[in-house]
């Protein structure tokens, strides 16, 4: 496994497997890894015969310094784990001053209106810093094809729309969401949750199933965003938010169209843990 620091010297190494045809594949993480993290990096390595795996806690694109702070580090057990996985790896642990060239500060993108709900919503200027670091990441590493996962469908469409906009020759690949065996979708800060909470979480899962239930069974988005509310306020976590919305424009969901996919949505407390979720309801 070889492991960089810097944009230039990794730039070379990247450029020098190009050279000899190899397509690259590239999985952007901030650490902590589990098997959602991992299946993006095997999916890579089935794609490719050249992956590299990022692991940066992007600042910019924490609202509430506290997550940032504590948000879960181990690095050693990261390194150990992708060598198990597989040698070949190529892993860039960038410095923030040298990937940014700079002041470490997000970038204003246009969206496309992708931010106006939902994690945009509620976390000003987060995808803002997931587009710049996302950006300066695809120029430093110049990939062919890029990982992301569903758990986070909100970034991935973003991420889309950026790749589209700005004209990277990169293809974006999405992952499905990798789950533990009571549904709660894997997450690094997973780790964070107390016994009482890592109980209580799997209901995020529970009420996205019964979404889709509802909306097999023809009821509306309004009359599903209320019962899931009314569940929710019976449950010892707290919802942030739970929206239906279409899958490519991400607009919060009046009815169930017949030719169009839509996602229910949920943020929720555990405790002081914010927690994100997802699933395809049609
Ligand atoms: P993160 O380290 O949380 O920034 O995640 C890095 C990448 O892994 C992102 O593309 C995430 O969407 C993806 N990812 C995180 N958790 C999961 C999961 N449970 N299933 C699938 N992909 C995931």
């Amino acid at each position: 496994m070889r492991v960089f620091t810097l944009k230039k010297n990794l730039n070379e190494a990247v450029k020098t497997e190009k050279k000899s045809g190899k397509t690259v594949g590239f999985v952007p993480t901030m650490g902590a890894l589990h098997d959602g993290h991992l299946a993006l990096v095997k999916k890579s390595l089935q794609e490719n015969p050249v992956t590299v795996v990022s692991i940066f806690v992007n600042p910019t694109q924490f609202d509430n310094p506290e997550d940032l702070e504590k948000y879960p580090r181990f690095l050693e057990r990261d390194l150990h784990l992708l060598e198990k996985t597989d040698k070949n790896l190529i892993i860039y642990l960038p410095l923030a001053e040298d990937l940014y060239e700079g002041s470490v500060r997000a970038k204003p993108y246009d969206h496309g209106g992708l931010d106006r709900v939902m994690e945009g919503a509620f976390r000003k200027g987060h995808f803002d810093g997931v587009a710049t670091v996302v950006h300066l990441l695809f120029n430093a590493v110049q990939p062919d094809k890029a990982y992301f996962g569903e758990k986070d469908f909100q970034q991935l469409r973003i991420i889309q729309h950026m790749v589209d906009k700005e004209k990277l020759p990169i293809e974006i690949r999405p992952i499905p969401i990798y789950r533990e065996k009571d549904g709660l979708a894997m997450s690094s800060r997973n780790l964070r949750l107390t016994d009482e909470m890592r109980q209580a979480a799997p209901f995020i899962y529970k009420s996205l199933m019964k979404a889709r239930e509802m909306a097999e069974q023809g009821f509306t988005p309004s009359e599903i965003k209320q019962k899931i509310r009314e569940l929710f306020s019976r449950s010892p976590l707290e919802l942030e938010y739970f929206e239906i919305a279409d899958e490519k424009k991400l607009k919060p969901a009046g009815d169930f169209k017949e030719n169009k996919h839509y996602r229910g949505f949920i943020a929720a407390y555990a405790g002081n843990i914010r927690l994100i979720d997802n699933m395809r309801l049609k």
